[in-house]
């Protein structure tokens, strides 16, 4: 069997994904004992149009093709975004980055579009958090020739002509980095075996997952485009080492195994059809779930607050127990259909936050503001090079404590059993990811120097002892 079955947005109450992505599928083989791999990592994407049914993509090539993110200097200043002198606009993302402008990686964009409207109280709108993506000083024939799509859907939803008006846009959950823990077999050059039935085989043998679905290739941190990449890759991968496998003798499964699997599916879907007087909606329950997730589990992370978020999805489980339909009949019942995604979220949900409440470190998509390493605060030279120093004593020391992978198997007790696995960097080592970091050059400095002499000490990296708390 090959799993295919995308994301998980729906866990998220409003994402960019598509309606279909509950995550169902996966949580049911989770519950059934497939293991999960990097559930934490959940991809907020910067740039998405706020709408009260879902959350639409306004796609990076609007950045990718010269468009600006700002904000008035003038908090919720009220005039047309069009008559706001230049002086008066907060191009945030180019003074912050200069390097790199408005195409910071979609993690930093995120988090900064974020702060300048939650720390900063610069959002365009008081009620609604929001933006200015603008395309304005781009000829029309360009936009309607590169992005003419894009810019129509924008267009259809909010009423606004992009092409005269900047965009209102803010982050939004958009890609599950994690997905279904999947194997495969180490070729001699460090790749993946072409033909070997382990590649992307879960826990459980038989049991496939490709694309979105598995956890394989995108870390803590998609990069754009991606994606559809990784798809092509792990079917391609995929299919061969099934192939391979299928002539290989295995007795059938007894039929009887079906049956009673199917029995008992009949029977679980009757009870709920048939359940009177629990009083619970289901809509109302996942509405509560996606506010709970956004708050806590996107773009900043705080331990108190995924500790009780944890404890408050377990109790939104419970009333999801005692959820009864308006709808009961059996044909196209879109509300059975519904219910029965709703509680396959609840295990999704207390795996992403264990997972995220575990890992007390700063990693991709993965922001905890009480564990990030500051920059440089010295400004005499020596100072600056003795806290580079010590600021790559603590990347060895956290690389060596958190570039794992984060497992996770459903317990008997319906909770997340967490382990972590260890990552195969030979192809490509870990470094310091320095974006804006004040002192960055410094510490690129010392890192690149113990790089030259790892190379010359044959691999062993001199570092200074430092601290780090027991791996849990
Ligand atoms: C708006 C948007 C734009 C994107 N743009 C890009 C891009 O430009 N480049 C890029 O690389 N990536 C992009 N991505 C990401 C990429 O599109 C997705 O990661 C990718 O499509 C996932 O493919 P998939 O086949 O794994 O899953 P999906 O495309 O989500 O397909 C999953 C399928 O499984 C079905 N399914 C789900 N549950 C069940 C079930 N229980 N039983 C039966 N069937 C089920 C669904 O109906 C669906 O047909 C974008 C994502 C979004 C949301």
């Amino acid at each position: 069997v090959i799993l295919a079955t995308g994301g998980c947005g729906l866990v998220y109450g409003r994402s960019t994904m598509s309606m279909v992505c509950t995550g169902s599928a996966v949580s049911r083989v989770y519950q059934a004992g497939a293991a999960y791999g990097n559930g934490e990592f959940i991809q907020v994407h910067p740039t998405a149009i706020p709408g009260a049914d879902k959350l639409r993509l306004m796609s990076e090539s609007a950045r990718g093709e010269g468009g600006r993110v700002w904000v008035p200097r003038t908090p919720q200043d009220t005039r047309d975004p069009r008559t706001i002198p230049e002086a008066e606009r907060f191009y945030f993302l180019e003074e912050r980055y200069p390097k790199y402008m408005n195409l910071v990686p979609r993690d930093i964009a995120t988090r900064e579009i974020f702060d300048i409207c939650t720390t900063d109280g610069l959002s365009v709108e008081k009620d609604r958090l929001c933006v200015y993506l603008d395309l304005t000083h781009i000829p029309k024939e360009t936009l309607d020739r590169k992005l003419g799509g894009i810019l129509d859907i924008y267009e259809k939803f909010q009423g606004v002509d992009p092409r005269t008006t900047p965009m209102k846009i803010f982050p939004a959950v958009h890609y599950s980095m994690g997905g279904l823990w999947v194997d495969y077999e180490r070729s001699p050059t460090g790749g993946m075996l072409e033909g070997s039935p382990r590649n992307q085989q879960t826990s459980l043998p038989g049991l496939y997952a490709i694309g979105e679905c598995d956890y394989q290739y995108h870390g803590a941190n998609r990069l754009g485009a991606n994606s559809l990449l990784s798809c092509i890759f792990s079917g391609l991968f995929c299919a061969a080492g099934v192939q391979a496998s299928a002539g290989a003798k295995r007795a059938p499964a007894a039929e009887s195994l079906y049956a009673a699997a199917l029995r008992r599916e009949e029977e679980r879907h009757e009870a709920l059809i048939q359940r009177r007087g629990g009083g619970e909606n289901p809509y109302g329950i996942h509405h509560e779930l996606g506010d709970l997730m956004t708050r806590v589990a996107t773009v900043v992370r705080r331990n108190d607050q995924l500790a009780a978020a944890y404890d408050e999805v377990c109790a939104l489980e419970e009333r999801w127990r005692r959820c009864s339909l308006s709808d009961t009949g059996n044909w196209t019942n879109q509300n059975v259909v519904f219910t029965k995604s709703l509680g396959d979220m609840f295990p999704l949900a207390k795996l992403i936050l264990k997972g995220a409440l575990l890992r007390d470190e700063c990693r991709g998509a993965h922001y905890k503001p009480d564990f990030e390493m500051p920059g440089i605060a010295a400004t005499d030279p020596e100072g600056k090079r003795r806290e580079a120093e010590e600021w790559c004593d603590r990347f060895e020391a956290n690389t060596n404590k958190w570039l794992k992978s984060t497992i996770a198997n459903h317990g008997a007790d319906g909770h997340p059993q967490i382990t972590y696995e260890d990552i195969d960097t030979s192809l490509i080592p870990p470094r310091p990811r320095l974006y804006g970091l004040v002192g960055g050059e410094v510490i690129e400095e010392v890192w690149r120097e113990r790089l030259r002499a790892r190379e010359v000490n044959g691999g062993q990296v001199a570092t200074r002892e430092v601290g780090v708390g027991a791996q849990s």
